[in-house]
């Protein structure tokens, strides 16, 4: 953890320090690209500055094209994953190793403007400690994928405390303070936005024109995002636990009034066979009911599995340009410790 000196990176006179946290998941094709806006912008901003990139286990050559580039690309660190642990981990394993008083994480791909980092560092440098970007323009993500994302917020907003907007995305700038309560959160099952906004401090958006992919599509499958929102939702909230006592309650209570008027129409009237279609619906609808509860609990209990097991969060191959650490040992990280 960083220790704090009295001198504020944010005042007159102070040359605070950046770093840049790429996540990179399969971007060979595009790191030219990348490189060739992201350098110049980050040269013209005149502060000294370091760019994380983390290979997050790519499958082509992605990490040896970032060696190459480190000869030509000032201050370029490189994390290297064990595997694929995805964006989420990915990002957490380069703010762990960034050291600047203000860090930027943006995607890989071009989608975050370079550009724009200065318009983020600025409202930073007004006092503001976690600056998000927030898209300006409309989203392209389909029919489908938009009502799913609209309906994930929803439910979001609906059952944790703290809000995430859909429109500020996962391109950022915060605070040594902010990442340092980030890294705080040891938690396995992790929904970054989500444990951003739980930290708190004091945000502040920038309006940004997301881009096209410059190269390559995008690697969120539908089915990855929604075990990413499964999981936030689940990480954030319990209202999905509770509720399942309320329709209980109401179910039971609907049951008892029916079975009271059942018993006392029997007793005027006779007994009649007539009857079983009801009778099934009711115990089909009650059994479906059912399942989803246990379904929910089930949810809740692997989450509390992963984190009883208190496994590292990742595993880190190599690690190059870095001061401290040995390079080339599989390490695994705690948040906490300094590397
Ligand atoms: N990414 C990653 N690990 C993954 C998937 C993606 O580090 O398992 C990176 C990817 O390289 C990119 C960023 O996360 O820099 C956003 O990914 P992508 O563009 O596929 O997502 P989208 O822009 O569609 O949200
Ligand atoms: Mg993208």
């Amino acid at each position: 953890m960083t220790v704090f000196s009295d001198r504020d990176p944010r005042e007159a006179g102070a040359t605070p320090s950046l770093s840049v946290v790429l996540p990179m998941h399969n971007e060979s094709r595009g790191l030219d690209h990348l490189f060739a806006r992201l350098v110049p912008a980050l040269s013209a901003l005149g502060l000294p500055f370091e760019i994380i990139a983390v290979d997050d286990g790519s499958r082509d050559d992605t990490l040896a094209r970032l060696k190459e580039f480190r000869t030509t690309v000032p201050n370029l660190k490189i994390v290297a994953l064990s595997r694929n642990f995805g964006k989420e981990i990915g990002v957490t394993a380069g703010l762990r190793r960034s050291t600047g008083d203000v860090v930027v994480v943006m995607d890989s791909d071009l989608q975050h403007p370079p550009e724009s980092i200065g318009a983020l560092l600025a409202r930073w440098h007004e006092g503001f400690d976690l600056v998000y970007a927030r898209r300006n323009n409309l989203d392209r993500g389909g029919l489908l994928r938009n009502a799913f994302s609209h309906g994930f917020y929803k439910a979001f907003e609906f059952m944790s405390e703290i809000r995430v907007d859909r429109e500020t995305g996962d391109f950022i700038a915060a605070d040594r303070r902010v990442v340092d309560a980030f890294l705080a959160m040891p938690e396995r099952n992790r929904f970054n936005r989500g444990l951003f906004a739980w930290a708190g401090f004091k945000t502040a958006t920038v309006d940004v024109t997301i881009e096209e992919r410059a190269v390559g599509t995008s690697q969120w499958s539908f089915i990855k995002l929604l075990r990413l929102a499964a999981n936030a939702i689940t990480a954030f909230g319990t209202l999905p636990l509770k509720i399942w006592t309320v329709i209980g309650t109401i179910v039971s209570s609907v049951a008892l009034i029916y079975g009271a008027y059942v018993v006392g129409k029997t007793l005027l009237f006779g007994a009649d066979v007539p009857g079983f279609p009801s009778l099934l619906v009711a115990i089909l609808f009650f059994a479906g009911v059912q399942l989803i509860g246990l379904g929910i609990i089930g949810e809740y209990l692997g989450l509390v599995f992963s984190e009883v097991k208190r496994r590292p969060l990742y595993f880190v191959r190599e690690a190059i340009g870095f001061e401290q650490t040995a390079d080339g040992s599989p390490a695994a990280e705690t948040l906490r410790d300094a590397p």
